[in-house]
């Protein structure tokens, strides 16, 4: 079993770290948070004082940290990964972050001998409980080979995308694909009731046609028809409404930095950031129906 430090224990990384620790890794945990180590600690996880401290013995640092700029300071700074990593010890970021900083990372970290994979993951906390994550992984063919059955321990599907940052690109167009076509389900419902159409009858002849999508079946932003559906408990997330304009926003970045159009997703990003703005954020992204059925209080 291998030695294992893990950093970042919120909402996703607790449950993987659990995950690790039921195959029986050995697991250091660091973060700033010091009752999310604890609760760790608990579960047979060991405390981890410093960022040194999580690189003695490791064999693979894992990261799942809010954003770029965490990923990038806990690599990078005096104290960091990149200084106190023992030569060839595997760095794979779970985190959400942008292509470009994942490339750069990786680059970095290869010219100080530590293979590094971008891991990110779709899945949400359920999937993080249930280790039923699906990795996108972006790296070479070994650091993959490596990282594979550490990463079944907390996943059901696990794709090698291809070289660094390829992680991070099949990420964030897949959640440029469900911001848009949860737009697009959440206007054709409140269109569908203007024209005094069921919803319930609109689901039927949908989810059996050409209008079938992830968003309507499995993630319907209309109560009732999905039972499963954050709109049937108020729009409770789930995958808040910040988090998908986070990879809205990296999706836009990584758009103009290599000149691809993709008006949709801009459209989708304006209408998450307004969403976002009036008090939404911690709101299931499906909720935004209801700001285009006009029903926000
Ligand atoms: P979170 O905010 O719940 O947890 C982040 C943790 O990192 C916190 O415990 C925080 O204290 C810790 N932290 C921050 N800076 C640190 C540092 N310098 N050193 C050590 N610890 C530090 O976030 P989350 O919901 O667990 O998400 C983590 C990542 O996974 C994000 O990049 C997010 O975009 C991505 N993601 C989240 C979800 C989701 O549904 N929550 C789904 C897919 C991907």
């Amino acid at each position: 079993m291998a030695k294992i430090a893990f950093i970042g224990l919120g909402h996703m990384g607790a449950p993987m770290v659990r995950n690790l620790l039921k195959h029986e890794h050995g697991v250091k945990v660091f973060d700033l948070n010091a009752a999310a180590v604890n609760a760790l600690v608990t579960a047979g996880a060991k405390a981890a004082t410093t960022l040194a401290d999580c690189c003695a013995d490791s064999e693979v640092i894992i990261t799942m940290l809010p954003a770029g700029e965490h990923v990038h300071d806990v690599c990078t700074r005096a104290d960091g990964l990149f200084k106190h990593a023992k030569a060839n010890t595997l760095l794979i970021d779970s985190s959400s972050i942008a292509v470009d900083t994942a490339r750069l990372l990786a680059k970095q970290a290869q010219e100080m001998n530590l293979p590094m994979l971008d891991a990110p993951v779709s899945g949400g906390v359920a999937g993080a409980e249930a280790a039923t994550l699906t990795f996108m992984v972006g790296g070479t063919d070994a650091a993959f080979e490596r990282a594979k059955p550490i990463l079944a321990a907390m996943g059901k599907t696990i794709v090698h995308t291809g070289p660094s940052g390829t992680g991070q690109a099949a990420k964030i167009c897949n959640n440029m694909i469900l911001g848009v076509s949860m737009i697009a389900v959440s206007e054709a419902f409140t269109l569908a009731k203007k024209l005094g159409l069921d919803p319930q009858k609109l689901f039927e002849v949908s989810s059996n046609s050409s209008g079938q999508c992830w968003s309507m079946t499995s993630y319907c932003p209309e109560p009732g028809l999905v039972p499963k559906a954050p709109a049937n408990r108020n729009y409770e997330a789930g995958f808040t409404t910040a988090m998908m304009l986070k990879d809205l926003r990296l999706s836009q970045t990584a758009a103009q930095s290599v000149g691809v159009t993709t008006p949709l997703g801009a459209e989708a990003t304006a209408l998450y950031t307004l969403f976002n703005n009036l008090g939404n954020a911690q709101l299931d992204f499906s909720g935004i129906i209801k700001m285009i059925a006009g029903d926000l209080k």
